[in-house]
């Protein structure tokens, strides 16, 4: 169609003057009966690609979506636009739903939005109707790889078989390249034009700390930002509950949402969270699909997310109004070895472990955090951002061969049969119960790094890690082994550089105290 019509279609029901970034060639795959993916942000305007196409072709355009408490909104402002829609959920009655079926026929919407589980009241009518295009919201909902899988989602592939030349637009705001492959086949789509938007967030700060003492890290950020909301992701239910408590304790108004929660609570805690009654959400991943607060001002992961994908969708929940946001992440090996191990034992397991493995080089990189951060969506960026952790405070590298030598050989003294808790304890000489029971006091690097703090040698341990000189093994109580790069320092003379603890959270702390 050309773009003239497309505008004044654009302009004349939704009262827009141009198309967002990449709409109109998606509108025009659409119309021209190509089947097409689309990657956009939250925000991005993905509902304009299939409503507008929805008017302009003669049948009937099917919505798939999850998001049962959105449809209401969705199918109320197309109204308003003076659209003809409707929705069919299980918030309805089945007579409610049998209602809208049998209006279907007579082809009065342009529109239905329909949750997957209600598809298959459609069955009995689908051959009476003519269907214009198909659109699934969501779409990374169907792959078991992604970070929200819906089993309902798992059977949409039936739609293009039985409507072989009706275009299938495949929406989502989330998914890497191993989920779009995932989506294209799962969906049975034909040779999918995919359209990417870009993922670059400007606006929001990345920064990731170390999780030491992270609960009072968090109480001294919100206490310094009295009228900024913000959401702190956590791993359980239980965190959340138990976070939420903390920061009541000390004044901040916040609240847990989880799944488990009684779904009135959970709609009063959101309704407070959007009129800013309540300052602080403490939430699962649970929390946040489909809400939109435009001026969320920070977003904490309490802990590490489970993979990139997750990660991004739930920091972009915040500053999506434009205005500078602040995203922290706590960065605990505790919580990689937890997360290692339900990967492990999930579904999947390759996949999830390394998307895993990428969420953690994100978290321990040395370089700019927006560049790890995009190309893992395969977008290039060739300057730093300026906006994220490393960029403002580049790392210093020093010689730290010395460091590597004392700490390689403490883990050799050991006999590579200690976590790294303990081995900072012996590095240090610390004289617990732990220390004396086990003798280690009689060995010969005991205290030889006395003089570095404990949190700076946990530091360099895992740098030491990250640089293969040793490594964690996981399903042996999480004891610290050498590997056999430790040789190369240990005896041939090889020279490691390390970088300076960066200590952010603990220059603050200790500039208040002076
Ligand atoms: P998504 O589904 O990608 O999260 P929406 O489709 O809900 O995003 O669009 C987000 C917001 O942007 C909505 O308020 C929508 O009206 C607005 N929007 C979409 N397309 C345009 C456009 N071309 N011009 C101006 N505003 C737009
Ligand atoms: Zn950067």
């Amino acid at each position: 169609m050309n773009s003239e019509l497309l505008h004044a279609k654009l302009k004349e029901n939704f009262g827009f003057e141009k198309f967002r970034p990449n709409q109109e060639t998606i509108i025009n795959t659409i119309l021209s009966g190509h089947d097409a993916l689309a990657i956009m942000p939250t925000g991005g305007g993905k509902s304009i690609c299939f409503q507008l196409p929805a008017l302009v072709l003669p049948g009937i355009t099917i919505v798939i979506s999850p998001l049962i408490a959105l449809m209401k909104d969705q199918v109320d402002s197309l109204k308003t636009n003076g659209i003809s829609a409707c929705y069919i959920n299980s918030s309805q009655s089945s007579e409610e739903q049998q209602f809208y079926i049998d209006n279907l026929k007579s082809n009065t919407f342009k529109l239905v939005y329909i949750a997957p589980e209600s598809l298959s009241y459609l069955d009995s009518i689908f051959n009476q109707l003519t269907i214009s295009l198909i659109a699934i919201d969501e779409a990374h909902c169907i792959s078991s790889w992604g970070h929200d899988f819906r089993p309902a989602y798992t059977n949409l592939g039936y739609l293009k078989n039985r409507f072989p030349s009706t275009p299938v637009l495949a929406l989502t705001a989330t998914a890497d390249k191993a989920t779009r492959t995932d989506i294209t086949k799962q969906l049975n789509l034909k040779n999918p034009k995919t359209f990417v938007a870009s993922f670059d967030r400007q606006n929001l700060s990345l920064e990731v700390r170390p999780a030491l003492d992270r609960v009072k890290q968090i109480i001294d950020f919100v206490q310094n930002k009295p009228n900024q909301s913000g959401i702190i992701y956590c791993l359980s239910r239980k965190t959340t509950e138990e976070l939420a408590d903390k920061l009541l304790k000390t004044g901040i108004a916040a609240k847990a949402y989880h799944a488990g929660l009684d779904s009135k609570l959970r709609a009063k805690t959101q309704d407070a969270f959007i009129n800013d009654d309540c300052q602080v959400v403490c939430a699962t991943i649970a929390f946040g699909m489909g809400i939109d607060k435009s001026n969320v001002r920070w977003v904490i992961h309490y802990n590490l997310p489970k993979n990139i994908e997750g990660y991004y969708q739930e920091i972009g929940r915040a500053g999506r109004d434009g205005l500078p946001a602040e995203t922290v992440l706590f960065e605990s090996y505790a919580d990689l070895i937890q997360l290692q191990k339900f990967a492990s034992e999930g579904l999947n397991s390759d996949v999830q472990l390394a998307k895993l493995e990428r969420m953690k080089q994100y978290a321990d990189a040395l370089s700019c955090r927006r560049k790890i951060l995009l190309s893992y969506f395969g977008e290039l960026v060739t300057e730093n951002c300026g906006n994220c952790d490393i960029c403002k405070k580049p790392p210093i590298f020093f010689d730290g061969t010395i460091l590597a030598q004392k700490a390689l050989s403490a883990i050799s003294r050991l006999q590579e049969s200690e976590p790294l808790a303990v081995i900072v304890d012996f590095l240090r000489g610390s004289r617990n119960a732990y220390i004396y029971e086990k003798n280690y006091q009689s060995l010969k690097t005991y205290g030889i790094g006395a003089d570095i703090s404990w949190y700076d040698w946990n530091q360099y341990l895992i740098q030491l890690i990250n640089l293969g000189y040793c490594e964690i093994a996981f399903h042996q109580h999480n004891k610290i082994l050498l590997t056999p790069f430790a040789k190369k320092v240990l005896f041939e003379g090889e020279k490691v550089k390390l970088t300076t603890v960066i200590k952010k959270t603990i220059d603050k702390a200790e500039s208040k105290e002076a």
